[in-house]
């Protein structure tokens, strides 16, 4: 018995090698059993040459057959059926030796439904039969002897327990191959899902003031006002524009600029609490969503906000940059009943605060529609 070389051992069907190696070993141990049953009952000048074609080339010759064919793991199923059948011949010419004949058969029986679970067991009857009767046929009349001698009797024992702990380890190794393999599968599938949040996260979020970006505002304000629509409660919506931006830029250069942008946000993050949502337009056009608060509160928080970064003074290299704000206000229910009307009321509003001077505080001029 030769070992199959490396390189094709490793690409030999798992099921066929397993085989291959419990074959070898086990096959040469029932030749031992079998061998010595026959001598002890007379037979073996008779059967020596079977013995070795059965227990020492068989295993090998079929191996070599399921390690070729393009489906490994059918053929192997089919060997397993044939040394089912060859056991049945081997059964009746040896008389139906108690021991022997139960090891053959546990042996195959136990292989069979690890493949091929329960149904396994039928098939390896029927296979058996058949051999028993091919057997029955071949050397009748068959002779009737199940007793077999202590030797034989420990032996069996011996090599079948050996084979069920070889079996059932090789089991434990593969369910903790299988085990393994599939917590590194989780291990990678947590990664992308991960990878998946923050990939989604990054394409709503602006990367300049960490804000969330225009991408956002339809899903996440909808999503807002539906929720306030369903509690009877206001909606404010603050669009906010930094006054003379253009200004800042053209004197300190536009990283002072950015340096500004992210001092309002920083600003407006601080006067959000968490269910308010705080967008970053575009440019210098902030967009606030206050839900469940009204207008005069809406307002007031409005004007905190202005004089706050009216206050602010924002360090970059040896200037001290300043700047203010105009905010516009339209509220749901008085100003609008969907996100996008809200949004085009807050615009007009700030428009029109732009046009009253800038540095100021506008409500929709539609606010006589009171807001609860
Ligand atoms: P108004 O008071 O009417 O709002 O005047 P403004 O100068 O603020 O508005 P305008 O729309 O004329 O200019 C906005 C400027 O904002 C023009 C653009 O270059 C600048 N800008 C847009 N995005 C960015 C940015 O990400 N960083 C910087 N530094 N500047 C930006
Ligand atoms: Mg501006
Ligand atoms: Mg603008």
């Amino acid at each position: 018995m030769t070992a199959a070389p490396s390189t094709h051992a490793s690409k030999t069907h798992w099921a066929v090698r397993m085989n291959w190696r419990n074959r070898s070993v086990f096959f040469a141990l029932l030749g031992l059993i079998v061998g010595l049953h026959l001598h002890q009952t007379g037979r073996l000048a008779a059967g020596w040459a079977w013995l070795v074609l059965q227990f020492a080339v068989y295993p090998q010759v079929i191996y070599q057959h399921a390690r070729r064919s393009a489906h490994p793991r059918r053929a192997e199923e089919r060997n397993m059926a044939l040394d089912g059948f060859c056991f049945g011949i081997w059964i009746v010419w040896m008389g139906l030796p108690l021991w022997i004949s139960f090891i053959l058969f546990i042996a195959v029986c136990v292989n069979l439904v690890v493949f091929k679970g329960p149904t396994g067991l039928a098939e390896l009857a029927g296979v058996v039969v058949a051999g028993m009767l091919l057997g029955a046929a071949i050397f009748w009349p068959p002779v009737w002897t199940p007793d077999t001698s202590l030797s034989v009797s420990l032996l069996c024992m011996a090599v079948l327990t050996a084979f069920l702990v070889v079996f059932a380890r090789d089991g434990y190794l593969r369910a903790k191959g299988l085990y393994e393999s599939r917590k590194q599968a989780q291990r990678q599938l947590d990664e992308i899902r991960m990878l998946q949040v923050r990939l989604h996260d990054m394409a709503l979020r602006d990367p300049l003031t960490g804000l969330f970006n225009r991408r956002s505002l339809d899903t996440a304000l909808a999503e807002a006002l539906a929720r306030c629509q369903q509690a009877r409660e206001p909606l404010c919506v603050l669009m906010i524009d930094i006054d003379h931006f253009k200004h800042i830029n053209d004197t300190h250069g536009h990283p002072a600029g950015d340096a500004v942008l992210q001092a309002l946000a920083h600003l407006l993050q601080s006067h959000v609490r968490a269910s308010d949502l705080a967008i970053r337009m575009g440019g210098e056009e902030f967009l606030l969503a206050l839900p469940n608060v009204p207008i005069t509160q809406a307002q007031e928080r409005a004007q905190a906000l202005r004089t706050a970064f009216e206050d602010l003074q924002v360090a970059y290299g040896a200037a001290t940059l300043r700047g203010t704000l105009s905010c516009g206000i339209a509220c749901f229910p008085g100003h609008g009943a969907s996100a996008t009307k809200l949004v085009q009321a807050a615009d007009a509003a700030l428009y029109a605060a732009k046009l009253a001077g800038r540095n100021r505080v506008v409500a929709h001029a539609a606010q006589e529609a009171p807001v609860s």
